[in-house]
């Protein structure tokens, strides 16, 4: 049993990073598994270091030991930084488009996509033929219609919840799905912990999945948690997660972390993707 904790490092964790760390904590106790740290630094623009550092000090802080992955910001730095590994998710997405993915190339901006892009992008660049090129397109995946993914015991339509995603962006960087995917599968991760909004992004995984090579990932087991909420029981959004500042490292915050965990559930029932 393989489970990870994979911050984006392009701000200090907040308390909803904090809860994921503890959950996989447990699941990985639980199951006599391994918790494996991986740090996606693709955003070279937003990650700094001290988001990387704050990284090592939280799960310290709190206690939490993982067995794979980087041990400190240095080792990380020498030999686990995502951004070295650039053309290797650009030869697996060529990879992937051997055993029959559809990819195109797309010059939509983000502010054209305002609603899902069921069919393709609003520009209609898929029957363009247009030719990647950095800085002017993205290169979006084909969800034919009627895909429909089963996660977590819901069947999910990607290709009216997520449409056509971009795999490798414009500014020349494969996308998260696409290194998600394939470093859960390097890792050869089982289980995944996340909150609920993202369960059409794990539909999405699934549907690349097979073409990336990674048919393990189609078994992984899923667990989406809900989400951390204010006083009102609404969610909070992720700028309302975080100050801006680091968590305070004191007894009080991290009671406050383990108490947001336990509420969002200890994961003891785990879904099949399947
Ligand atoms: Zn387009």
């Amino acid at each position: 049993m393989i489970t990870r904790f994979a911050p984006t490092p392009s701000g200090y964790l907040h308390l909803g990073n904090a809860a994921n760390a503890i959950l996989v904590s447990w699941l990985a106790q639980q199951h006599g598994g391994t918790l494996a740290l991986r740090i996606d630094d693709m955003d070279a623009t937003r990650v700094r270091r001290e988001y990387v550092e704050d990284v090592f000090t939280l799960l310290t802080w709190l206690h939490v030991p993982w067995q794979s992955g980087p041990e400190d910001v240095d080792d990380f730095d020498a030999g686990f930084s995502m951004r070295r590994r650039t053309e290797y998710y650009r030869a697996e997405l060529r990879a992937a488009q051997a055993r029959g993915l559809e990819v195109y190339a797309c010059t939509c901006s983000r502010s054209q996509l305002t609603s899902p892009a069921t069919g393709g992008c609003p520009g209609g660049c898929r029957t363009a033929a247009l030719p990647y090129e950095v800085g002017r397109t993205a290169l979006r995946a084909h969800v034919p219609r009627g895909t429909l993914i089963s996660v977590d015991g819901a069947v999910i339509p990607v290709d009216e919840v997520i449409g056509d995603a971009v795999l490798w962006r414009r500014d020349d960087l494969p996308a998260y799905h696409l290194a998600s995917v394939v470093e859960d599968r390097d890792a050869a991760v089982t289980h995944v912990v996340r909150g609920r909004d993202l369960v059409e992004s794990t539909a999405l995984q699934l549907f690349l999945a097979p073409y990336l090579g990674a048919e393990g990932f189609v078994e992984t087991a899923f667990v989406h948690h809900g989400l951390v909420t204010g006083n009102d029981g609404a969610k909070l959004s992720k700028s309302q997660l975080s100050t801006g500042g680091r968590l305070p490292r004191t007894e009080q915050q991290r009671d406050e972390v383990l108490r947001t965990a336990a509420a969002l559930g200890v994961p003891h029932g785990i879904a099949s993707a399947t």
